[in-house]
């Protein structure tokens, strides 16, 4: 009989975020032979994101829906998340680094005294083991992981670095609705009030343009926003531009706010600090754009523009806009 891999499909306002669907190609490189299921929670009608699930490369899914479920909770996500797992009875459990994934994976795994190894990067097989990387001290080294003996593995990784396997819309699988009574919740959320965010999603971006302190206003993150549209990325922050008042704190990006691994990061006016380094250290390709040629940040990066940002970023944009130059 095959193994089984749970992965967990998160919503964010009712669609799936894009790590969900990574979780699939992951439990694939844990074992390509194991039965993936995955599993929806929520509220209301969960039928299409579980069906984007299994576009996406589960074999089947289950869905939980109830109504204290529509917003996260630990002890909520946490209950169902153990029942399907007594259900089920998997080799793994495989969930996005989200916050979400941050918050209810360690309380399961000291609850069922497991091992979890949290914020892998890359899944890899040494004689039959299967080995997990993760990025340590800020991201200055990496470790491999293993869990000993044959335990449950128990991951969760890093949004943008396992590529999702390719959608296919004529794949199909069972769908389960499990009825399951979500009680007993100590903490109840009253009501979220939402940030306004603009555009793509920070953790999840392919681009990132990131403005420091030395973008001087939040009228002069402006010109970020414009460059982020113009190339469908989204706009990120370092502390220093975020306790400066230019932008929300939900922007920031470093060891105390996001972790990001965009393909690409514009660093603008962002001195490198090391905490700040710390959150985007594993781009794929790093752009600084700073006055000072003697600016950390271009220790890091692999092109550097020494000028104005006020005079760099009016030509980027100018040159962007020519028909053509664009990169799809
Ligand atoms: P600065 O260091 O002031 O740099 C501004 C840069 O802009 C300079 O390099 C300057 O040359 C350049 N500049 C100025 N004008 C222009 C112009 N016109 N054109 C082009 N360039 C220009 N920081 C984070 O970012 N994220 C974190 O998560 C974080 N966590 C922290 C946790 C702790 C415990 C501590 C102690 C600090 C943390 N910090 C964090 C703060 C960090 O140490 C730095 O203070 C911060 O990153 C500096 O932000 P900055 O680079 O925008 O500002």
């Amino acid at each position: 009989m095959s193994k089984k891999i749970v992965v967990i499909g998160e919503l964010q306002q009712g669609e799936l975020r894009k790590v969900s669907y990574e979780t699939i190609a992951a439990a694939k490189q844990v074992d390509a032979n194991a039965e993936i299921i995955a599993l929806v929670m929520g509220d209301g009608d969960l039928q299409k994101s579980a069906n984007e699930m299994i576009q996406y490369g589960a074999d089947r899914a289950i869905t939980v829906a109830h109504a204290n479920l529509s917003n996260y909770t630990s002890e909520g996500y946490g209950q169902v998340i153990m029942e399907i797992m007594q259900d089920v009875n998997p080799s793994a459990i495989i969930m996005g680094h989200t916050s979400i994934g941050k918050d209810v994976t360690p309380k399961i795994a000291s609850r069922l005294e497991l091992g979890l190894i949290s914020d892998a990067v890359a899944i890899e097989k040494e004689d039959d083991q299967v080995v997990f990387t993760r990025p340590i001290y800020s991201g200055k080294a990496f470790e491999k992981k293993v869990i000993k003996d044959d335990g449950l593995l128990f991951a969760t990784i890093r949004p943008n670095n396992i590529s999702a396997l390719q959608c296919d819309v004529s794949r199909t699988g069972d769908i389960t609705v499990k009825d399951m009574d979500v009680k007993d919740l100590r903490t109840i959320v009253k009501e979220v009030i939402r940030k306004k965010t603009e555009g793509v999603d920070l953790s999840e971006a392919k681009i990132v343009i990131a403005g420091g302190r030395g973008v001087k206003s939040a009228e002069g993150f402006k010109v970020l926003y414009e460059l982020a549209e113009l190339l469908g990325g989204a706009v990120g922050a370092s502390r220093g531009a975020c306790d400066a008042d230019y932008c929300d704190y939900s922007l920031q990006i470093g060891q105390t706010g996001k972790v990001v691994t965009p393909d690409l990061y514009i660093a603008v006016g962002i001195s490198g600090a090391i905490q700040h380094m710390a959150g985007m250290s594993n781009s794929k390709v790093i752009v600084a754009i700073n006055s000072d040629a003697e600016a950390n940040i271009f220790n890091m990066a692999d092109y550097g523009i020494v000028g104005d940002l006020f005079e760099v970023l009016p030509l980027l944009i100018k040159e962007m806009k020519v028909e053509g130059a664009l990169i799809s």
